[in-house]
């Protein structure tokens, strides 16, 4: 089985592509212009941070950036586009023969290119009645497509992908949790010999029900010696089926012409004064490499934040891997209530404190302590008191364990797994073992 993807994604800028009109608008009809409209006389003017988040995608995909790039107008008929053609790349795009690495497996990366969206039609009323709306605040909106080659195996390994491959995106250029949901993708599909496209299946879970749906059609009309034909077919996202809409078209059908209103640009140039940062599943790698540790471990640390990854770096600098690694799982754990406040005083006293402990200035009680006061958490101090009372309530749940223990040491376990139920982290363990076992060497 081949699967390729065309990935649609919507560049999270302020205004649309070709024009000021704003990105967010409510109330359909409301972010209009002759421009995104295609009124006579009307003319587009790029968006340059379009321009750059598609290059910054680009270099991300390792995608050989040609010198000087343009638009092309690709001419069809719809309603929802207004000037009877989308302003699209066709030859030259930003960018073409990338690479994307997914965990192990080269998928290559056909091309990256940009274009604007068309609007949007809605169909109400009832069946036999309906009525089309149609609503122009998204004609214009800025769209990368990025088409992969047919590299990827299986339905959930697509899946994998997309979402492997969303994560990087989202680093980049900021993708919003909405946007990043509503990522519009046309799969290419083929058991045998003939391809299918299954075309705008929206967000990640959609796609993989589409490719599984279609992977089982195909192999049953294959087992049963019927052919499959090379056709575009939409997927029906309630029946969860896939339905053949019309005969697939060639590139060469839309006629596309150059866009004579915005001229060329000179991408490289551009290309070379924007910085990439390095992206979460680059930097897991690099962890698990620099410090020895598992890729699970590490893509846990960047998938929570890139900010707790800054923190383990700079302990494991002054400490050693093993502390830091430990003292982040800490950290980790009371993130959800500290993920704002993690700046630069609150990390400072993060890591004096780690340090203190490897210095064994602190124990590790100490140190999870002052940790927990640091976030906010509410903490039990730890006393003398404290622990001989917990043990003692312990020995009265358990009448018989003074018998139990002078029968068998072991016995003890019981009482210390208790206590250290009970008291929740607030002594060391090696403390409580201590402090149960002269008690039962004491006797009632
Ligand atoms: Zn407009």
């Amino acid at each position: 089985m081949k699967i390729g993807l065309e990935i649609h994604v919507q560049l999270p800028t302020q205004s649309k592509m070709f024009c000021p009109c704003p990105t967010g608008a409510v109330g359909p009809n409301t972010a209009v212009c002759p421009t995104c409209l295609g009124m006579p006389g009307s003319r587009p003017s790029l968006n340059r941070s379009a321009l750059e988040m598609g290059l910054k995608l680009a270099q991300l995909f390792k995608c050989r950036i040609p010198e000087k790039t343009w638009f092309s107008r690709k001419t069809y008929f719809y309603p929802d586009l207004a000037k009877h053609f989308q302003i699209t790349q066709f030859d030259n795009p930003i960018g073409e023969n990338g690479v994307f690495d997914f965990r192990g497996k080269s998928i290559r990366i056909r091309r990256v290119h940009l274009e604007e969206d068309p609007g949007s039609i809605k169909r109400v009323g009832r069946p036999g009645q309906e009525l089309s709306l149609v609503d122009y605040n998204r004609s214009g909106i800025p769209l990368v497509e990025i088409v992969t080659e047919p590299d990827l195996s299986d339905p959930t390994e697509a899946r994998q992908f997309l979402s492997d491959m969303l994560t990087e995106i989202r680093h980049i250029i900021n993708l919003t949790e909405e946007s990043e949901q509503s990522v519009r993708v046309d799969c290419n599909i083929s058991v045998g010999k003939e391809r299918v496209e299954v075309k705008n299946v929206t967000g990640l879970k959609n796609m993989e029900r589409a490719l599984k749906f279609e992977a089982v059609r195909q192999s049953k009309l294959l087992r049963a010696h019927h052919p499959v034909l090379r056709e575009t077919r939409r997927y029906d996202e309630e029946r969860r089926v896939t339905v053949a809409t019309r005969k697939k078209e060639f590139e060469e059908d839309y006629g596309y012409i150059g866009e004579p209103d915005l001229g060329v640009f000179n991408v490289l140039e551009i290309a070379a004064s924007l910085e990439v940062t390095e992206t979460p599943l680059a930097r897991a790698k690099r962890l698990a490499r620099q410090y020895g540790i598992s890729e699970t471990t590490s893509r846990q640390m960047v998938n929570t934040s890139m900010k707790l990854c800054d923190l383990f770096e700079e302990l494991a600098e002054r400490t050693d891997t093993d502390t830091a690694l430990r003292w982040t799982g800490t950290v980790t754990a009371s993130w959800s209530s500290i993920k704002n406040m993690l700046d630069e005083e609150m990390r400072d006293s993060v890591i004096s404190t780690v340090e203190r402990f490897h210095r064994q200035e602190i124990n590790d009680t100490e140190c999870r302590l002052q940790l927990a006061k640091l976030f906010g958490e509410k903490v039990q101090e730890p006393s003398e008191t404290g622990l001989d009372e917990a043990i003692e309530q312990a020995i009265e749940r358990n009448p018989g364990i003074f018998e139990d223990y002078t029968k068998n040491e072991r016995a003890a376990n019981r009482l210390i797994g208790e206590v250290i139920r009970e008291t929740a982290g607030t002594y060391s363990s090696q403390e409580i073992v201590l402090k149960v076992r002269e008690r039962l060497e004491r006797g009632r």
